[in-house]
This record gives structure tokens, sequence and C-alpha cells, in this order.
């Protein structure tokens, strides 16, 4: 995770522990938004999800989030 001056990133974590994101991305954070909270409810509205992965939780872009259901 990469931190910044201004603001937090919130990066997906790809559809599996052994598979990165394929478009590598990052919520769009409003301006507004500066902790990881808040980046995260902007994510949401996006339909960015937060998913437990073993003992952690990830984060999830719309389109890994749709590969981690189709494989169950
Ligand atoms: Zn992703």
């Amino acid at each position: 995770m990469t931190a910044y001056p201004i603001g937090t990133e919130v990066a997906c974590d790809g559809p599996s522990t052994d598979r990165d994101c394929p478009d590598s991305a990052a919520v769009r954070a409003q301006i507004t938004s500066a902790t990881a909270r808040e980046v995260r409810a902007d994510g949401r509205r996006d339909g960015w999800r937060r998913r437990r992965r073993g003992n952690h939780l990830v984060d999830l872009c719309p389109r890994c989030d749709t590969d981690t259901k189709e494989k169950r």
C-alpha cells in the first residue's frame, strides 16, 4: 500500500493471493476523503467490496469482486 502526503490510496488486492489485479485498480477518492475509511466509502459507490480472505481483509475492485464470485 502506498501512502501519499494528501489522502490515502486504497488499491485492489487482486482476485486471489497469487494473482494481481489485472487493472492495478485503485479507488478514485473524493478530494475530501483523507482517511482509509473515507476512501473505502468512495469505493463502495463504485462497486468496490471489502472481503475476508483467510485472516485478513482485502479490498477488491468491481472487476476482481466479480472474478472471485465466479470461482465459487
Ligand atoms: Zn482488481
